[in-house]
C-alpha cells in the first residue's frame, strides 16, 4: 500500500531485508538476552530470530536466508520460509528494516555493546533532562513548576557518568531531553558519553534551535533517533499554544533532515481542546515528513498541564472522536507510520500503568542531578531525592528512599490492595491521585473503583464544556498568563 510516497515494505522471496540505521541487535548483558534496540522500545529475540537476524545484510534474499537456516537446523524448507517472513514482515511493519543495501548501515553490534554485567530489575530507559531552558512556552510542559535555572545543571562529564551508571544496571534507551537539549552548547560532547556507554539515544526536541549541520554532527557521533515534539499543524494555534512565532515550518525542516540522515524520527503531538480538531492534519504531517512513529497523547494533568487544565480538557466526545480517528489511521497506515496513543484519564475507567510502575522501568535526572523514579514525582510531597553527584545512581535504583517509597504493591491501600489488577496497573498514578485526592498513596482516580473517579470525571466534563480560560504559560522565574483564544469549533 503507497501512501503520499510512502510505501509498506512487503517481505517477499526476493527482499533483500536489512536493519535500518535507526535499528539494530543489541546484547543486553544485564538481562542476559538478545534484543532489538528501536525507537523507544527494545524487543526482546528468542535464539531462532537472533540465527535470522544475523543473515539480514542487505544483500542476501529471503529465499536465501530461509535456505542456510533450512540446512543448519534440519528443518523443512517451506517451513523455514514461512517462520522467516512472518518475523521479518513484523519488523518491516514496525519500520524497522529497509529492502537492500543503502547509505545508512547501523553500526555493528560489537562497536556498541559493552561488558556490563548481570543486573536483574535494572532500568530499561534513563530520562536525562540536560536543561530546564526552553525557548518555547508550552502550558501543559511536563517540567516542574520550579525550573531548574542553568548555573546549577550537571557537566558534560557528571552526564558521562551518569550515562555509565544507567547502562551498568541495565538501562538501554536515553532520552536526551529538556527543556530543550539542544540549547546545551557542549550536547555534541554529553551524547558521545551516551554513545561510548552503548546507549540507545533518543534526542527529545522543540527542533526550533536545530541547524542542518549540528544534526549532521549529532548523526556522525552515533545519534539513533530524534522526537519533534509539535504544538499543532496550524501555524497560528502552534505559535500561540508555544508562545513561540514560526515553529511549525521549522518543525519541518528538522524532520526532513532527520529522515534524510537515516535517523529514527517520531513525531509527538500532545492533544487538547485547542488542537484536537486537526488531528487528521496532524497524522498527514508525519506521514508527509516521513515518520515512523507518531505519538498521540492526550495531556497528562500534573505541573503545568494541571494549572492550565480547564483551558486544555477535551470534551468526552471529543476524546472518543479522537481515539475513532486514530485506529482508522492506524489500519490505513499499516507498515507506514506506528502509532502510540496515550488515553485521557478523566474519560478513562481503569488506569495507565503509570512510568511502567513506580521504580520498575525509568530514571528521570534534572538537570541539577536530582533522580526520580518519573519526572513529576517533585509534585509528591515527603520523598527525598538522591543527587547523581552525591551517589551512584545504582545505589539510588536499588536503595533510594524515593525509589522504594512506591514500588511493589504492600503501600497500597483499599480498593487496590485486595484488587486482582494490582500486579497489573500498580495502582496507577501516584502523581495522579496525589492532585486529586491529597494522598499519594490512595488510588488512582482514573480508576472507576476509586471513590474519587465521579468526581474527577464530572470536574472534567464540566471544564471541557466552558470556555476556556487564558494560558498561564511555562517560564523559569514565574507564571505568565497570556489570551488564549477559544478553541476551533
Ligand atoms: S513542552 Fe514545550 S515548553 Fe516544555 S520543554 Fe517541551 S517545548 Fe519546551
Ligand atoms: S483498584 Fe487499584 S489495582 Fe484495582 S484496577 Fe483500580 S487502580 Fe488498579
Amino acid at each position: 500500500m503507497t501512501t503520499q510516497g510512502r510505501a509498506r515494505f512487503i517481505i517477499d522471496p526476493h527482499s533483500k531485508p536489512a536493519f535500518t540505521r535507526f535499528s539494530r541487535l543489541h546484547e543486553d548483558r544485564a538481562r542476559v538476552r538478545f534484543v532489538i534496540l528501536a525507537p523507544e522500545r527494545a524487543y526482546e529475540i528468542d535464539a531462532i530470530s537472533l540465527a535470522v537476524l544475523r543473515l539480514i545484510d542487505g544483500d542476501t534474499t529471503v529465499t536465501a536466508i530461509a535456505a542456510r537456516l533450512a540446512a543448519q537446523f534440519s528443518a523443512p524448507l517451506d517451513v523455514v520460509t514461512r517462520d522467516v517472513t512472518t518475523l521479518l514482515q513484523g519488523l518491516a511493519d514496525k519500520c524497522l528494516l529497509r529492502d537492500g543495501p543503502d547509505a545508512f548501515a547501523p553500526p555493528p553490534l560489537s562497536s556498541r555493546a559493552r561488558a556490563y554485567g548481570s543486573f536483574a530489575g535494572g532500568p530499561a530507559g534513563l530520562l536525562a533532562e540536560l536543561t530546564h531552558r526552553c525557548p518555547l512556552q508550552c502550558p501543559y510542559c511536563s517540567n516542574p513548576l520550579e525550573l531548574e535555572r542553568a548555573n546549577v545543571e550537571l557537566s558534560a562529564a557528571e552526564w558521562g557518568e551518569t550515562f555509565r551508571s544507567a547502562a551498568a544496571i541495565g538501562a538501554l534507551q536515553l532520552h536526551l531531553s529538556g527543556g530543550e537539549p539542544t540549547l546545551r552548547r557542549d550536547l555534541e560532547e554529553i551524547l558521545q558519553h551516551a554513545v561510548d556507554a552503548g546507549l540507545y539515544t533518543n534526542l527529545v526536541t522543540s527542533a526550533v534551535m536545530l541547524t542542518r549541520e549540528r544534526l549532521e554532527t549529532l548523526a556522525e557521533i552515533g545519534l539513533d533517533h530524534v522526537q519533534v515534539s509539535i504544538q499543532d499543524v496550524d501555524p497560528a494555534t502552534a505559535d500561540r499554544v508555544s508562545a513561540y512565532e514560526g515553529g511549525v515550518a521549522k518543525k519541518r525542516d528538522v524532520a526532513s533532515w532527520t529522515r534524510e540522515l537515516g535517523l529514527g524520527l517520531t513525531i509527538n503531538a500532545p492533544i487538547h481542546r485547542q488542537n484536537i480538531d486537526h488531528l487528521p492534519e496532524i497524522i498527514d504531517f508525519a506521514v508527509e515528513v516521513g515518520a515512523q512513529r507518531l505519538e498521540v497523547a492526550h495531556i497528562q494533568y500534573y505541573a503545568w498541564a494541571e494549572k492550565n487544565r480547564a483551558a486544555l480538557i477535551p470534551t468526552r466526545e471529543k476524546f472518543l472522536e479522537s481515539a475513532s480517528v486514530v485506529d482508522a489511521a492506524k489500519a490505513r497506515l499499516k507498515g507506514v507510520l506506528n502509532f502510540d496513543f496515550v488515553i485521557h484519564d478523566h474519560y478513562a475507567t481503569r488506569p495507565k500503568t503509570c512510568t511502567g510502575g513506580w521504580g520498575r522501568s525509568i530514571i528521570a535526572v534534572t538537570p541539577s542531578g536530582k533522580a526520580l523514579p518519573c519526572h513529576a514525582a517533585q509534585t509528591l510531597p515527603g520523598l527525598a531525592f538522591d543527587n547523581v553527584r552525591d551517589r551512584d545512581l545504582g545505589d539510588i535504583w536499588r536503595n533510594g528512599s524515593a525509589f522504594n517509597a512506591f514500588r511493589g504493591t504492600d503501600w497500597m491501600k483499599e480498593p487496590c490492595r485486595s484488587c486482582d489488577r494490582r500486579e497489573i496497573d500498580l495502582g496507577g498514578c501516584r502523581c495522579q491521585a496525589m492532585a486529586v485526592t491529597g494522598d499519594p498513596a490512595a488510588t488512582d482516580p482514573a480508576c472507576h473503583l476509586s471513590p474519587e473517579h465521579a468526581r474527577f470525571a464530572g470536574l472534567a466534563e464540566v471544564e471541557a464544556h466552558a470556555p476556556p480560560p487564558t494560558f498561564i504559560y511555562r517560564r523559569i522565574g514565574g507564571a505568565v498568563t497570556r489570551e488564549s483564544t477559544p478553541e476551533s469549533p
